[in-house]
């Protein structure tokens, strides 16, 4: 893997790219769930947001204090924070947190009711467009979620 992947919102919205280098790419291909026993992993996006685009930098990775089963994952643990802290503090406040990552058990992944409700949360929490991927065994699932009229929307993205 070598190149970068850009992905594109599939309807109009206020980020009109997202760039995940092959870094990141790597990052959420080592946490696939490739057997029956594997358990979903996650972890915070961290980067920076370029006007209307967003670059993905790293990845937090799954720690000690994480809830993770075979189809649930939720991110409980302090070393998601540190390292979103260390990385705000080493680049003088320009990456961030873009978004959410987390694994699914499935080729081609699709949200669930419980992962499009806590996108919105996070989101309204966040007051920014954020990023939100699932790592299948297959294939990647992106989407961007944004606050219009006091509403949080989402719309799916492509690799362009
Ligand atoms: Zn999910």
């Amino acid at each position: 893997m070598s190149k970068d992947i850009i992905l594109v919102p599939q309807e109009p919205c206020p980020i009109r790219g997202v760039l995940v280098p092959p870094s990141v790419q790597e990052a959420l291909q080592a946490h696939k769930q490739r057997d029956a026993v594997s358990k979903e992993a996650g972890g915070m996006l961290l980067g920076y947001r370029r006007g209307s685009y967003l670059e993905i930098v790293d990845v937090t990775r799954p720690g000690e204090g994480d809830k993770r089963t075979l189809n649930r994952f939720i991110r409980q643990s302090a070393q998601h924070c540190y390292l979103a802290i260390r990385y705000w503090r080493q680049s003088k406040g320009h990456i961030g947190h873009l978004g959410e990552w987390h694994t699914h058990p499935e080729a081609f992944p699709k949200p669930s009711s419980i992962d499009i409700k806590e996108w919105k949360r996070v989101t309204q929490a966040t007051h920014e467009n954020n990023v939100f991927l699932i790592q299948g065994t297959a294939s990647i699932f992106a989407a961007i979620a944004w606050e219009e009229d006091g509403e949080i929307v989402l719309t799916s993205m492509a690799t362009l």
